[in-house]
Parts: structure tokens; C-alpha cells; sequence
């Protein structure tokens, strides 16, 4: 393919992309906007085997079959709940091979380069394998922590700050010494040492995020994996990497800003990878009777209400209730029962969880609301459900300063009516913190698998 054909397939796909993220931006448009990212990528990938860079098509053809069967056999057997893992997992992919195509570029020997040129392309590989080898080892840590692998506790060593700015020393330090030692052929050394720093800073970043936080940890390895295949197409020289790498990190930026301000987080501390919890002290202990209750009780409540409100969480992906939730909105509708659904920020286990899971079950977009658009309004709700929720629903964060979550809006379902928590028992959720919701005296208990539940709720409402 010519060099011209290859430039115009690779504005094309950058052109795709764009409209893809932008399609992306709303529910109505999310399924547009995926087609325009599958066609981008299916012309970047074909305008890149048939350009001249392709020297081997049989290594070309077996690296594609084992990726795309890798990843083909991931997005089937992969579960709705397991998403958030599987995206760690893959930024992970992306920072490792911004690491190897580095020391692939740094030991190629056909590459030769003078002057300026050369000390721009050794920054391009430094820094290529520094975002990588932190995307790494970051995106490794939050997958195990989003797979319960490991504890998602946060790992607090003392003078955490000064052993971050320390390695970030280092590194810069290193960079120098790096520039100095490629010309006697040394630069492996400080590359080396570097790469094991980056590794370092990646794992102590994501190990000392804890509670609810780590959404903002997600985002921002998604901003970190776009700027780890920027670096890499500045590498490869390759124009459409570098874009797309652009797009992925700074719209992941903005999403992690997004996300910490939905989290009250300070977006700047988030970047310098140094919070966790706030709290000082310990958390107060929940203490107080919880009320259960019954489909049958729940079904008459709920008929004896005008404004209902459906607060959807991680609970509702793992019993994969959606469905139902949707048949019971229904049903109320047309019995004249004003029913919305309160989405916060983070619920679930990734951005935009829940407006999937709703979307996928066929939830008009008009009746869901983001929490600014309810949290003014609870005086006029009758009933909230709230189904497989906790961490977004806990009191706690706003009246207690020493609880993890303390500062972190949440959806004040309690200046409601009732509320009716569906869960399966008392146990606390994501971030690991009692919520004194459940002893309300307005709140009751509907135990249970959050669909077998909302199935019997829905015989009930129908006899
Ligand atoms: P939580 O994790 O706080 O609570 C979920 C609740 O669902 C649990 O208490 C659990 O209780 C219940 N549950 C689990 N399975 C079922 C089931 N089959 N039926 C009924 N209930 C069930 O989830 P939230 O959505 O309230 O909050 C999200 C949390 O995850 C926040 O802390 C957030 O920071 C964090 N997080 C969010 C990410 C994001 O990007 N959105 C990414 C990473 C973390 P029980 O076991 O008793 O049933």
C-alpha cells in the first residue's frame, strides 16, 4: 500500500475514533459510537499490515491469530461483573507493550540516529517504557484488587509521600544519566534501574488506594494506558498511535477529573498517586435493629406510592436483575406510579456500570437520573429500592469524618419516605464500611438474591 493511502486510512480511523468517543458520550448514541470505533480499528489494523512497515507477514499473521483469539475467547466468556477486571487487565497489556517496544527500539541496531534526533528518540524511549512500566504494574494491582485477588485495603506505609518523591527523583535522575550512557553503550543500565523504579511506583500507587476510590484508580490507568501508546507510536512513528494514544489518555484524564469530583477527591493528589483514606480515626460502629420485609410487603408498599425511586448498585449486575427491575417499572408505570432511577457516579464496579446494565435491559434513558438531578428532590420520593447498593447509599460519608468514604457525595435516599434495601445479608460493600442506612427506622430489609426478590415482588404487584 502506498505511503499516501496509508496517511489517508490513518486519518480516516483518527476521524472514526473521535466520533466513536463522542458517540460514546450519550446512551442514545453508544451503540453508533462503538460501530465507528470497530470500523476505525479494522482500518487502522488493515492500513498498518499492508503498509511498508510489515516486513514478515508470517510473524504478522501468528501474532493476530494469538491476540485475536486471546481476545476473543475473553469478551465471550467474560461476565458483566467481570468488566472492570477484564479493562485492568488489558491496560496492563497496553503498558507492557509500550515497555517492550522501547527496549526493542533501544536495542535495534539498524536505527541510526545524530545530534538532536537521536536525544529525542532516546527521551521518546525513555519515557515510552517509564508510562508503560507504571501502566503495568499499576494495572496489574488494580486488577487483582477489582478481582478480590488481593485485599483491597489500602496498603498505607509511613512516609509514603517522600518514597514517591523519591522514586520520581530517580527517575528523573536516571533520565540523565541514561542521555550520557547511550553514547558508550551503557544506557541499559540506568534503563534498567529506571524500569524497576517505574514497576515499583506502580504497584505502591494503586496499593494505597483503598476504600471507595478506586473508580478514580481505573480512570486514570485508562488516561495513563492512552499516554503508554502515544509514547509508543512516537516510537514506531507511527501518526495514528500517537492520536489514538492522545484521545484514550486525555479522555481518560477527563474522566478521572469527572469521577474525583464525583468522589470529592482532589484530582492533583489523585495524579501524584498519594491518596487513600482520609480518616484519622476509626469508623463509628453501626448499632440498632434492622427491619425486614417481605415481596408481599414490598409489593404493597410500592402499590401505595405515587413517586418511586429505583437506586441501582453492584448487587443488581451480580444477580443480573436488570431485567426484572425493568418488567416491575413497567408494571408500576402503567398503574399510574411515577418511577425513576437514581445513578450515582460510581456504582458498580465501573463509569457508566449501571446506565449499561439499564440500557441493556431496555430502561427508557428519560427516566434515569444522575444523583446532582435527585439529591435536591427526596422530600417528593415515597418509596426508593435500593437494589445490590451500599457503598453509594451510605450516611456515613457525609456524618462521619473518620469513615473511609467520609466526604464522598451519595444518593440521601433517607429524606425519602421508606426505603427498602435489597441485599443478601449485612455484609458491607466495595469499600468494606458498616452503613447505618440499614437501622434506620424509615428503611426496611428485603433479603435475598437481588433477583430471586425483585421475581417475587413482581408475582406479588401482578396477583
Ligand atoms: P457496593 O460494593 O457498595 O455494595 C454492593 C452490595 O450488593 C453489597 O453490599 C452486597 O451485599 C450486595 N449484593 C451483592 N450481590 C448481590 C446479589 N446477588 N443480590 C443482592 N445484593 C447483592 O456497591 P455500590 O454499587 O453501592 O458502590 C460501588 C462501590 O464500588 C463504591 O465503593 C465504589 O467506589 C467502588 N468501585 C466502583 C468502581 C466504578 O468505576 N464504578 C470501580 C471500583 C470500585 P450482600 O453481600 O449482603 O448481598
Amino acid at each position: 500500500m502506498s505511503h499516501s493511502l496509508v496517511t489517508m486510512s490513518y486519518i480516516i480511523a483518527s476521524i472514526l475514533f473521535i466520533l466513536s468517543l463522542s458517540g460514546l458520550s450519550k446512551q442514545e448514541t453508544a451503540r453508533r459510537g462503538n460501530y465507528y470505533g470497530m470500523l476505525g480499528m479494522a482500518i487502522a489494523i488493515a492500513a498498518t499490515a499492508f503498509s511498508a512497515s510489515v516486513t514478515s507477514y508470517t510473524t504478522l499473521i501468528v501474532a493476530l491469530a494469538i491476540g485475536g483469539a486471546i481476545g476473543a475467547r475473553a469478551a465471550l466468556k467474560v461476565e458483566m461483573t467481570q468488566m472492570p477486571e477484564l479493562v485492568a487487565i488489558m491496560h496492563s497489556l497496553v503498558g507492557m507493550a509500550a515497555v517492550l517496544v522501547g527496549y526493542a527500539n533501544f536495542m535495534d541496531s539498524t536505527i541510526v540516529l545524530h545530534g538532536v534526533e537521536r536525544t529525542i528518540h532516546e527521551i521518546e524511549i525513555y519515557i515510552g517504557i517509564l508510562i508503560g512500566a507504571v501502566t503495568f504494574s499499576g494495572s496489574v494491582i488494580a486488577f487483582c484488587k477489582l478481582s478480590e485477588k488481593i485485599s483491597g485495603k489500602p496498603l498505607l506505609l509511613p512516609g509514603r509521600h517522600w518514597f514517591n518523591l523519591l522514586l520520581l527523583i530517580a527517575a528523573v535522575v536516571l533520565g540523565g544519566v541514561f542521555l550520557q550512557q547511550t553514547e558508550n553503550g551503557l544506557g541499559i543500565v540506568p534503563l534498567a534501574i529506571m524500569t524497576g523504579i517505574a514497576l515499583v511506583f506502580g504497584v505502591h500507587m494503586v496499593m494505597a488506594i483503598g476504600g471507595a476510590d478506586m473508580p478514580v484508580v481505573v480512570s486514570m490507568l485508562n488516561s495513563y494506558s492512552g499516554w503508554a501508546a502515544a509514547a509508543t507510536g512516537f516510537m514506531l512513528s507511527n501518526d495514528l498511535l500517537i492520536v489514538t494514544g492522545a484521545l484514550v489518555g486525555s479522555s481518560g484524564a477527563i474522566l478521572s477529573y469527572i469521577m474525583c469530583r464525583a468522589m470529592n477527591r482532589n484530582f492533583i493528589s489523585v495524579i501524584a498517586g498519594g491518596f487513600g483514606t482520609a480518616a484519622g480515626g476509626e469508623a463509628a460502629v453501626i448499632e440498632g435493629e434492622v427491619q425486614p420485609i417481605d415481596a408481599d410487603e414490598t409489593a404493597s408498599l410500592l402499590l401505595e406510592a405515587k413517586n418511586i425511586m429505583i437506586i441501582p448498585g453492584y448487587g443488581m449486575a451480580v444477580a443480573q436483575a436488570q431485567h426484572t427491575v425493568n418488567e416491575i417499572t413497567k408494571l408500576l408505570k402503567e398503574k399510574g406510579k411515577k418511577v425513576g432511577f437514581g445513578i450515582h457516579p460510581v456504582a458498580g464496579r465501573m463509569p457508566g456500570h449501571m446506565n449499561v446494565l439499564l440500557a441493556e435491559a431496555k430502561v427508557p434513558y428519560d427516566i434515569v437520573y444522575e444523583m446532582d438531578e435527585i439529591n435536591e428532590d427526596w422530600a417528593h420520593v415515597d418509596v426508593s429500592i435500593v437494589i445490590g447498593a451500599n457503598d453509594i447509599v451510605n450516611p456515613s460519608a457525609l456524618d462521619d469524618p473518620n469513615s473511609p468514604i467520609a466526604g464522598m457525595p451519595v444518593l440521601e435516599c433517607w429524606k425519602g419516605g421508606t426505603t427498602i434495601v435489597l441485599k443478601r445479608s449485612m455484609a458491607s460493600g466495595y469499600a468494606g464500611v458498616g452503613n447505618p442506612l440499614f437501622v434506620l427506622e424509615n428503611t426496611r430489609m428485603l433479603f435475598g438474591d437481588a433477583n430471586a426478590t425483585m421475581q417475587a415482588v413482581l408475582k406479588a404487584l401482578k396477583g
